[in-house]
């Protein structure tokens, strides 16, 4: 291996003087899923302490962190001793409220900074400045109202797709217009929120750009994953992607302006749809580690949880290199549950098969518990190496 990290840009080394927070110090995280969870591993791997805070208790993260605090967002007060209490402050879910994030960042430093969360955590925002600042997205349409919601139909064509400006993902606050008869009921199941309607987009697939800034302008990347989802929701993701090499130094090219001109500090994703040209067309923008980056979890050298740890601490990057020609991921969704305890002997009798769960006890249909990662030398045998042992997981009678 060179001396540089894989797929990353380097910036002078006189910059690397900045504020370093050492091993020892405590990191803040707000949110306490799986994402928190696998942060709060790698932190703990590197030496670090970590104090989880959300409104739950015997959460994904808080089981593996040091401190985990129950409390409102919006308790300020409760935030404010949260800040004091820590050495600097990420988060693995953005939907902080901004006004937790300004308070946090009084009394710590607060990566990624406030105004990236602001602008990724409501679609119309961030679909009003990736199209003011030139980057493709489908075409939208800011929706207030019925009125609003049948002129943007007929100036979209249908089929469209209403979401809800805020608060959405996996699908959720999602409603599909075949025909404009049905402008009333999709507004009424996105609960009759602020919206934005967007123009249905014939994909041929979609991919991510799962990435990584520091406070020294390095950037690292780890190429680009192919997704397949299910119901909306992410389903398999694979690496390397079957995309040209067009393709593939546009999307990461665009990860890295985007992150640039962020001053993002950590990891960061962004979701693409790729259409039968091979032309790009961003979907959205994860502040945060995502899960098509699972499968950076293991099979890479530096997971994407460490490249948000190492961000957060103003530590260099580390290689985004994949020790195998192919990896593969596959999500395990509470569904996997409905039948009884999944079969995990019989999945892991390949020795390939890595399983990670998140520590959740209650597996509710499409509820994220887990995944299952391969890597190999060939893209269709991992993809099938995980599909395969997921299904074996479900017992048949
Ligand atoms: P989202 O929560 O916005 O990421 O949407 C979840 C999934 O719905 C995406 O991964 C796509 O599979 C599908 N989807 C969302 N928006 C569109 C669109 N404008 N055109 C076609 N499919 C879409």
């Amino acid at each position: 291996m060179g001396t540089e990290p894989f797929n990353s840009f380097l910036v002078n080394r006189d910059n690397l003087s900045m504020k370093v927070i050492h091993p020892g110090s405590t990191i803040g995280v707000f949110g306490s899923g799986q994402l928190g969870r696998m942060f709060a591993i790698e932190a703990r791997k590197m030496g670090y302490r970590v104090h989880t805070f959300s409104p739950d208790t015997d959460t994904p993260t808080g089981q593996v962190a040091d401190v985990e605090t129950s409390g409102d967002y919006v308790d300020l007060e409760k935030v404010e001793t949260f800040a004091k209490s820590v050495d600097v402050v990420t988060f693995e879910f953005e939907n902080v409220p901004s006004s937790t994030i300004e308070t946090a960042g009084k009394f710590c430093e607060v990566h990624p900074n406030g105004s990236v969360l602001h602008t990724t955590q409501n679609r119309l925002r961030e679909k009003q400045f990736l199209s003011s600042n030139g980057y493709p997205v489908a075409p939208f349409r800011h929706v207030r109202s019925i009125e609003e919601l049948r002129d943007a139909v007929s100036e979209l064509g249908c089929p469209s797709i209403l979401k809800t400006a805020g608060f959405g993902y996996d699908g959720k606050g999602q409603s599909k217009i075949n025909s404009p008869s049905d402008a009333e009921e999709a507004l009424a199941g996105i609960g009759d929120s602020e919206a934005v309607l967007e123009g249905f987009i014939d994909f041929e697939k979609e991919v991510s750009v799962v990435c990584a800034r520091s406070n020294k302008g390095e950037f690292a990347h780890y190429g680009v994953i192919e997704n397949s989802h299910l119901d909306h929701i992410l389903d398999v993701s694979f690496v390397p992607a079957a995309v040209s090499e067009r393709c593939y130094s546009e999307a990461t090219e665009i990860a890295r302006t985007l992150a640039e001109q962020f001053n993002y500090v950590g990891t960061l994703c962004i979701e693409f749809f790729v259409t039968s040209d091979e032309d790009l067309i961003i979907n959205e923008i994860a502040p945060r580690p995502h899960n098509s980056g699972h499968l950076t979890f293991g099979p890479a050298i530096t997971s994407q949880f460490e490249q948000q740890v190492r961000a957060t601490c103003g530590l260099p990057l580390g290689s985004t290199e994949f020790t195998s020609a192919a990896v593969a991921m596959a999500n395990l969704l509470g569904d996997v549950w409905a039948s009884g305890e999944p079969l995990w002997t019989e999945a892991l009798f390949d020795q390939r098969i890595k399983f990670h769960l998140y520590g959740k006890t209650n597996p509710r249909p499409k509820r994220k518990m887990g995944h299952i990662t391969a890597a190999g030398n060939d893209v269709k045998e991992v993809v099938e190496l995980v599909r395969n042992a997921r299904k074996r997981l479900i017992p048949t009678t």
